[in-house]
C-alpha cells in the first residue's frame, strides 16, 4: 500500500510485534542498550543488554511512499489516517 504525509513529515516505528511479525521478515536492528540494575550489594549500576530496535520510516509531504501493508495496523498509523494526518493513495 502507499502512505503519503499531510501539512507535515510524518515519522513512525515499523513495530516489532506489528510489522515484523506479520511479514515474517525481522528489518529491526540489534542494539546494544544501556539498562540502570541495581548489584548484588544493591548499587544502581549500568548493564548492557542487547534489544531489537524497530527501523523508523518518515513519510514525506507529497511524496507517496510505498509501505507495508502490515503497517495499518501500527496503532500511531491508524490514529493518524483518523485524523487526517496520513493519506493512503
Ligand atoms: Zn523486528
Amino acid at each position: 500500500m502507499t502512505l503519503q504525509a499531510i501539512g507535515r513529515p510524518f515519522v513512525f516505528d515499523l513495530l516489532h510485534n506489528v510489522v515484523c511479525a506479520s511479514t515474517g521478515r525481522c528489518t529491526c536492528k540489534q542494539r546494544e542498550l544501556p539498562r540502570r540494575v541495581l548489584d548484588g550489594s544493591g548499587r544502581p549500576t549500568v548493564r548492557y543488554e542487547t534489544r531489537l530496535v524497530p527501523k523508523s520510516v518518515t513519510l514525506l509531504v507529497g511524496k507517496p511512499q510505498d509501505v507495508q501493508v502490515a503497517v495499518v495496523r501500527i496503532p500511531r498509523v491508524q490514529r493518524a489516517i483518523a485524523r487526517g494526518r496520513l493519506a493512503s493513495v
